[in-house]
């Protein structure tokens, strides 16, 4: 079994992908996903809210709206040293990359944004990878932020363009895309997913996952948030996501964007360690980790370092460094090895540590 780069997966193709016996899915992903990354490495994340609260969106699954009252306080914009300080606590633990959140509609060119360019140089001078999710962004701040060094930024389509507008109507999905648009039209790395327990079928997840991969090429890193469901939201008392699903969508992710990160996020805290391992055997390698033991506020928890840290340990795998994803172009570029000769489709072999990288045909 091999797998290949497509962009023109149709619905019922990804309906029989995801709806394959769960321990075939299971060693079809896990199979892949050795082909393209080594399965002892996992790539850990900080998340640091650098401006909480207060944010004119609607988006019904979040504690920073101020449509909803979550007990999520507003705050200012947080101070460059402060961010420097956790960044380095967050090296020191072994994290590779460090994401800053925003909860604003979109960019301004103003003041503030000077200061998140200033963030981002000092993150990035320290070592460590920077994503930033600061919501929409034009070609020229997008350009602005590529020069400061970022390495990724993460702006999630969360769900189907359908489904989309039911859960948020304040912006389009074609305000979503647009921005996705502007990051790759730089050398900035693209981080883009969804949230499985919003409500949406099982379609509305492969029609994400659909959008996802017609992106040439596939976003470098696919977030699968589990909804963390935040009292105050509309979604406060949606059902718990099975299990199931979850390795089930994470194993999927895996097949349809092979070469991509799947990160498996927000809600991680509600999986036991097997849980969580069986994930990492479907294709996750990559987590995010707090010393704080929340995610970008208190309304969403997340595992400690600690914790992470016994877990990896258990299975034997070891925390990835900054700038060695060998499928990063913006890695190659940053590292001055040039650009990813694995880029393209009709390279059949990758060499990382003796695993050879196959390209074929998933199916
Ligand atoms: N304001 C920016 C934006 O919306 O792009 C950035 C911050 S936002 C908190 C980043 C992402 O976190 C969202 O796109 C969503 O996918 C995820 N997220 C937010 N709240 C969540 C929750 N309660 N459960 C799961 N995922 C959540
Ligand atoms: Fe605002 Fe982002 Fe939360 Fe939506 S997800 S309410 S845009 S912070």
């Amino acid at each position: 079994m091999t797998a290949e780069l497509r962009h023109d997966w149709t619905l019922p193709q990804l309906r029989a992908l995801h709806d394959t016996p769960l321990l075939d899915l299971v060693f079809r992903a896990a199979t892949v996903h050795r082909q393209f990354h080594d399965p002892r490495e996992m790539q850990v994340s900080k998340l640091i809210s650098i401006k909480t609260g207060a944010c004119p969106e609607d988006c019904s699954y979040c504690a920073q709206s101020s449509r909803y009252s979550t007990g999520v306080g507003a705050e200012r914009l947080m101070e460059q040293g402060k961010v420097v300080e956790i960044a380095a606590r967050a090296k020191a633990a072994g994290v590779s990359r460090v994401c800053l959140g925003a909860a604003w509609r979109s960019v301004k060119d103003n003041d503030q944004f000077d200061r998140v360019l200033g963030m981002v140089r000092g993150v990035t001078d320290m070592g460590l990878e920077v994503c930033c999710t600061l919501g929409m962004l034009t070609e020229s701040q997008a350009k602005k932020l590529e020069d400061a060094g970022l390495y990724a930024y993460n702006h999630n389509v969360d769900s189907s363009a359908e489904f989309y507008e039911t859960i948020i109507t304040t912006r389009t999905y074609a305000d979503r895309l647009d921005t996705l648009a502007n990051v790759r039209k730089t050398n900035v790395t693209m981080c883009s997913g969804g949230i499985i327990g919003l409500g949406e079928s099982v379609d509305d997840r492969l029609k994400m996952l659909q959008t996802l991969s017609a992106i040439r090429p596939h976003p470098e890193s696919v977030p699968i948030n589990i909804l963390s469901k935040v009292e105050g939201t509309p979604m406060a008392e949606n059902a718990d996501v099975p299990v199931w699903d979850v390795i089930r969508m994470i194993a999927t992710t895996r097949l349809v964007m092979p070469k991509s990160d799947v990160r498996l996020t927000a809600g991680r805290v509600t999986l036991d360690e097997s849980a969580q391992a069986m994930c990492f055997l479907a294709g996750a390698n990559s987590i995010f980790s707090s010393e704080t033991e929340f995610m970008l506020t208190k309304a969403v928890p997340s595992p400690s370092y600690d914790a992470d840290k016994v877990l990896l340990d258990a299975l034997g795998m070891t925390m990835r460094a900054p700038f060695t994803n060998h499928h990063s172009t913006r890695a190659a570029e940053l590292s001055g090895r040039g650009p990813d000769p694995t880029e393209a489709v009709e390279v059949p072999f990758c060499d990382r540590k003796g695993a050879v990288c196959a390209v074929g045909a998933v199916g």
